[in-house]
């Protein structure tokens, strides 16, 4: 058959039809295969039983969401996924025995997981056509079939997000589906099927049901994905938005307007268009792009003369993403990192600056972040449809902070400090200390490349750079 199956792969399907046991290629594999995408992970399933799947690989072992430590026997029963990972040159291979599922409770859990040995099943319980297609052995010595019971392969020509069967039941089930249609519309550059939508509208709500760190994940996903603006637009025109992130949907509406501005979008749509227009994929950079502005709603004001202002918008909308950072259980680096491209997005880039101006600007960012603020930057000029001038500006400005990098920035900014002197040449503290770290900084001021502790412990070390003879305590 013409797919593009590595051997790994051929070689767990071969260990199973040995055995005579069914096994698929499924889920998101299948799909990336048929679509001509690169597949990120390989999942299987097969009629063995999780026992005699492990028995089959020596190697096997049993999913670690629920090992805990334990081999075989009861807790290996508690496994109600029954995966068992393999380790292979592509990764960790999963294989799940096959399973239908029975009622769903709090609208993420099945009560109950069968198993089954009828493939179409197990592809009945899965969240969208384009997902439910198997490609695999059902016997011996039979070739390579695709198994598409809800014409997934239709779906995948005709670029459509369909729930499996009745829409409205699926996302019941499981709300979490109602964010990975939108999810996989924006990876995929599909479209969502009208009616499928419309169940999604109708319960997006459920949203509020699933773990915050799901939600997060798939909005991070969306958000690194190539379609990430229309992304945004489905969430909002679906009704999640406004659940998972009512401080964004606030933003709709809000106009700067008045004698000295004529804004033509109003917040909501100029954050999605930062979005779109933010030239990094890292999802963390995007989503600051999209709540740059999220300050502005609290901030907003008519002036005098009728102009409409947001003075401290980006200390407000600081604030603000501390919580949304909370709320989706950011780590602290990235809600660090969250809050300072939000809180600092008001710079300047004027290459006339001087250098300490400069210099407050890359600590207050962050040095890492530097450059992901100037991305966050390109999206707000390009997002607010004055763009021309921008790029030349903002690289003038980079030229200026790797020039102002290049320098260091004081005498404490030395890779060595004054207790390093006075230990090394055993002195006492006094004008000496300060003298020796005067000299090294004027060398390392003619050459950046000296200030490294190795150089400069030396230098100290040695007796002929010191200005006088240092004292003995
Ligand atoms: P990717 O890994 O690229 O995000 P995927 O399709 O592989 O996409 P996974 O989350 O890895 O997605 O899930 C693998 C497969 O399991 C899916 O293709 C789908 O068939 C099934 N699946 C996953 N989550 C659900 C769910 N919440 N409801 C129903 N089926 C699901
Ligand atoms: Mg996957």
């Amino acid at each position: 058959m013409g797919y593009k199956i590595p051997s790994e792969v051929k070689n767990i399907l071969d260990k199973f039809t040995k055995e005579k046991f069914q096994i698929y290629i499924v889920g998101g594999a299948v799909r990336d295969l048929l679509l001509g995408r690169e597949v990120k992970d390989w999942d299987f399933t097969t009629d063995a039983k999780p026992e005699e799947i492990l028995k089959i690989f020596s190697d096997g072992f049993l999913d670690r969401r629920s090992q805990k430590g334990s081999t075989f026997g009861e807790p290996f029963y508690d496994n109600k996924f029954g995966t068992v990972g393999v380790k292979t040159n592509l990764g960790i291979f999963e294989i799940t025995t096959m399973r239908k599922e029975g009622l769903y409770k709090d609208h993420r859990h099945p009560l109950e997981v069968g198993w089954t040995n009828k493939i179409e099943q197990d592809l009945a319980r899965r969240d969208f056509t384009v997902n439910a297609i198997a490609l695999g052995k059902h016997l011996r010595g039979e070739v390579l079939a695709i198994i598409d019971p809800f014409d997934g392969q239709n779906d995948i020509k005709e670029k459509i997000i369909r729930a499996v069967e009745d829409p409205n039941i699926r996302f019941q089930e499981d709300a979490l589906r109602l964010i990975r249609a939108i999810r996989f519309a924006a990876q995929l550059g599909f479209e969502i099927d009208p009616k499928t939508f419309a169940a999604i509208k109708q319960n997006a709500d459920l949203i509020k049901t699933v773990s915050p760190d799901r939600v997060r994940d798939e909005l991070f996903k969306l958000l690194s994905s190539d379609n990430a603006y229309e992304g945004i637009v489905n969430l909002r025109e679906s009704g999640i938005l406004p659940v998972i992130l009512p401080e964004l949907e606030a933003c709709f509406g809000i106009v700067q307007e008045g004698p000295k501005h004529a804004r033509v979008y109003d917040i909501g749509k100029h954050s999605l268009l930062a979005l779109k227009h933010t030239p990094f994929t890292d999802p963390l950079v995007r989503f600051a792009s999209l709540l740059h502005d999220i300050g502005k709603v609290k901030t907003v004001k008519t002036d005098g003369s009728g102009n409409v202002t947001f003075y401290n918008h980006e200390f407000v909308g600081g604030k603000i993403v501390l919580e949304i950072a909370k709320r989706f259980n950011l780590s602290k680096t990235q809600t660090d990192k969250l809050y300072r491209l939000i809180r600092w997005h008001m710079f300047s880039v004027s290459e006339d600056q001087t250098d300490s101006a400069v210099r407050r600007f890359i600590k207050n960012v962050g040095l890492e972040n530097v450059s992901d603020m100037m991305a966050v930057r390109v999206g707000d000029r390009l997002g607010g449809g004055t763009a021309t001038e921008t790029s030349w500006r903002i690289e003038k400005y980079k030229d200026r902070i790797k020039e102002v990098l290049k320098k260091p920035f004081s005498i404490a900014d030395l890779k060595i400090n004054g207790a390093d002197v006075m230990k090394t040449l055993n002195i006492k503290p006094g004008p000496m200390v300060g003298e020796i770290l005067q000299k090294l900084f004027a060398e390392v001021l003619e050459d950046a490349s000296k200030n490294n502790r190795e150089y400069l412990m030396e230098k100290i070390s040695d007796p002929t750079f010191l200005p006088t003879k240092p004292t003995k305590p």
